[in-house]
């Protein structure tokens, strides 16, 4: 279903009474208990390359199935996670789950995809961190050009910390891409030296970018950018059609969003790995977009 511009920028009430709910049950106990009881899952949205209309990779999205409460979305106990500490065993968790399930659908003769999990600054400051992922890639026998690691503006603040931690990961050969990119802390200081292969374009950008010129000079900008500096560049919460053209139109490399997929159990996306057309509206299609 291709929504319009209108609901894109106009929530409904019930989604914006739902925000205002303070989920204050959420605590590191409840948290600890959820992990130890298997309830996180992770959730896998496709990301399309813009020139072949293929999906090139997915991100893994943890949620929280609740046996009382239902799903119960990252946002909501990620920042939990963070101050308690829990998110060390919680990402590694993820990081291997991910992993794993990137290798079981190699395995199953899907076409190889990039992996893309996200970090929080915590894990990349934890101590021993790329062991981890190493031990994790020999586990799971990933290869590791299939793993890319998303980070966000703030982790490099402390950039002394964060860049040595970068490039050990690159050296063991996974990707990295910078998140919510124009979002944080953006310094293009740090953008010339950190070691990372793509921009991940943030959704606040691309939502009003077919219809806001501000929006529209931003994203053409950071796409223009990332060329120049010989990144990738991806567009995140792509939810309407004209937004897939306006980044076919200034060429940005691959887009991820509501218009093809929401995040999905794998069960799911492994029946859209299948029958690739069905998720990529024929309308939305690279032939379509001339006329
Ligand atoms: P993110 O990494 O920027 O992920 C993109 C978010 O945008 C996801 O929300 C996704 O469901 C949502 N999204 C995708 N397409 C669209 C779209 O077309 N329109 C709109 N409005 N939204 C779209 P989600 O799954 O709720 O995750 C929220 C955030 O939680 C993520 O933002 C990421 O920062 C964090 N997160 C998720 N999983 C993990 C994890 O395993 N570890 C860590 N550290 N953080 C995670
Ligand atoms: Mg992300
Ligand atoms: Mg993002
Ligand atoms: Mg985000």
């Amino acid at each position: 279903v291709v929504k319009d511009q209108s609901e894109v920028n106009n929530p409904s009430p019930q989604v914006k009474k739902d925000a205002l709910i303070k989920k204050e049950w959420i605590t590191a106990f409840e948290l600890q208990y959820a992990l130890d009881k298997k309830q996180f899952t992770l959730f896998y949205q496709p990301k399309l390359s813009l020139t072949t209309g293929k999906i090139v990779g997915v991100e893994a999205l943890i949620r929280w199935k609740h046996p009382k409460r239902g799903l119960i979305s990252p946002g909501e106990f990620i920042p939990i996670t963070e101050e308690s500490g829990l998110i060390i065993p919680i990402g590694e968790w993820t990081l291997r789950e991910a992993c794993r399930q990137n290798k079981a659908w190699q395995e199953e003769g899907h076409p190889p995809m990039l992996m893309s999990v996200n970090l929080s600054v915590r894990q990349l400051h934890q101590p021993g961190f790329v062991p981890i992922v190493q031990q994790i890639l020999n586990e799971t026998e990933l290869d590791p050009s299939y793993l890319e690691l998303e980070i966000t503006e703030s982790m490099l603040m402390d950039h002394e910390k964060s860049i040595p931690v970068l490039r050990d990961l690159k050296n063991l050969g996974v990707q990295i891409s910078l998140d919510d990119f124009g979002t944080g802390y953006s310094s293009l200081h740090y953008l010339k030296n950190i070691p990372i292969d793509r921009l991940k374009i943030d959704q606040s950008f691309v939502r009003n970018c077919s219809i806001d010129t501000n929006d529209a000079t931003i994203v053409k900008t950071i796409i223009a950018m990332a060329h120049q500096l010989n990144l990738e560049v991806i567009a995140e919460g792509v939810e309407i059609k004209e937004h897939l053209l306006f980044l076919q139109r200034h060429v940005c490399d691959e887009a991820q969003g509501y218009l093809f997929s929401k995040p999905l159990p794998p069960e799911e996306l492994i029946c859209i790995l299948k029958d690739v057309e069905q998720v990529i509206p024929t309308s939305g299609l690279p032939k379509d977009l001339s006329n």
